[in-house]
């Protein structure tokens, strides 16, 4: 069986889909957002945690066969079948180990366990392809039209996320498109209008806005990392109620 690199699995997670779910964090991401909040898990090394406050340490990396994942995940098996509940993966960034990434979600459906997995898409359309029958929603991160932005800032190739975004929806997959809203970065009326603009090219119908938050502040602290948002306000109630109306005139609008 293939081997996962687990960075934590999250359980009687309320945060990353309907209902009661179990989260599996997997370590590494191609990706740099000087935003992100699991910071722990862009590197795909072992990490150690150190939070001198509370005196405590906290290791992240572990790497898991999938059957050691699956019998982790299914000790909780009875909060999956009470409601729409089930198996998160998220990262880091899941498609760049998606070959034991299609193993886990098959030994899970095998189970009667569903699966979201939450991805910024930034991967070969070859990945997709070995997972998309076996996944049941992704969770599909859109954060900037702007192809310079996108290389310079978020180090990734958008016209890439764009493409692998149209493949999906037209694979008649469940997509739920998320917006980060990160002041200074997409949230300007043209950034907004742009996004919007590739979306519905791309064919999608509903976006979630995920407000920016600083909950990942005090895990670059203890990674020993400078967080550049980290005097950065969160939107307040007025802007996002204006970014609202901006995508709902194309979108059914969810704000997380
Ligand atoms: S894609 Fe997600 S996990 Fe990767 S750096 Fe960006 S915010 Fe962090």
């Amino acid at each position: 069986m293939k081997k996962l690199n687990v960075s934590c699995i999250q359980r009687f997670s309320t945060g990353d889909g309907p209902g009661i779910r179990t989260t599996v964090f997997l370590k590494g991401c191609n990706l740099k957002c000087p935003w992100c909040h699991n910071p722990e898990n862009i590197s795909p090394e072992p990490q150690m945690l150190e939070y001198r406050n509370a005196n405590k340490i906290v290791s992240y990396g572990k790497m898991m066969t999938v059957k050691e994942v699956v019998s982790d995940i299914m000790e909780d098996i009875e909060f999956y079948r009470a409601g729409d509940g089930g198996v998160t993966l998220s990262g880091g960034e899941p498609m760049l180990q998606y070959e034991a990434v299609s193993e886990l979600c098959s030994e899970l459906h095998k189970n009667g366990v569903t699966v979201i997995i939450d991805t910024a898409g930034c991967v070969p359309w070859e990945n997709f392809v070995s997972v998309i029958d076996s996944a049941d929603i992704f969770y599909y991160d859109y954060k900037t039209a702007d192809d310079d932005a996108y290389k310079n800032i978020c180090g990734g190739d958008k016209s890439l996320v764009l493409s692998n975004l149209c493949s999906l929806l037209s694979n008649k997959k469940s997509v739920h498109v998320r917006i980060p809203l990160i002041p200074g970065f997409n949230m300007s009326e043209s950034d907004c209008e742009n996004i919007c603009a590739d979306l519905l090219s791309a064919g999608a119908e509903y976006v979630d806005l995920l407000p920016f938050h600083r909950m990942g502040s005090s895990k670059y602290e203890a990674l020993g990392l400078d967080y550049a948002y980290k005097k950065t306000t969160p939107p307040n109630a007025k802007t996002l109620t204006y970014i609202k109306n901006i995508y709902g005139k194309y979108f059914t609008v969810n704000i997380e």
